[in-house]
């Protein structure tokens, strides 16, 4: 699988822009924090760590299944 982005929840605000740009909508917002219920869907375009205001994404390995 290719790269998939890592939160730094320290730095997350909850803005929710990372779930917005998404093309393949597989970001959602649990609460305040983004997670990725569909890591199939990604195509590690990297707009979401574009996106990212506050700098909390990065693009990371998957972690073993
Ligand atoms: S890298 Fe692209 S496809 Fe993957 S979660 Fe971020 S915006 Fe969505
Ligand atoms: S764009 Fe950044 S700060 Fe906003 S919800 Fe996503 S990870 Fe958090």
């Amino acid at each position: 699988m290719n790269e998939l982005p890592a939160l730094d929840d320290r730095r997350c605000t909850g803005c929710g822009d990372c779930v917005t740009v998404c093309p393949t909508q597989c970001l959602e917002l649990a609460g305040r924090l983004p997670w990725m219920p569909r890591p199939k869907d990604c195509v590690s375009c990297t707009l979401c760590v574009a996106v990212c205001p506050a700098d909390a994404l990065r693009m990371a390995p998957p972690p073993p299944a």
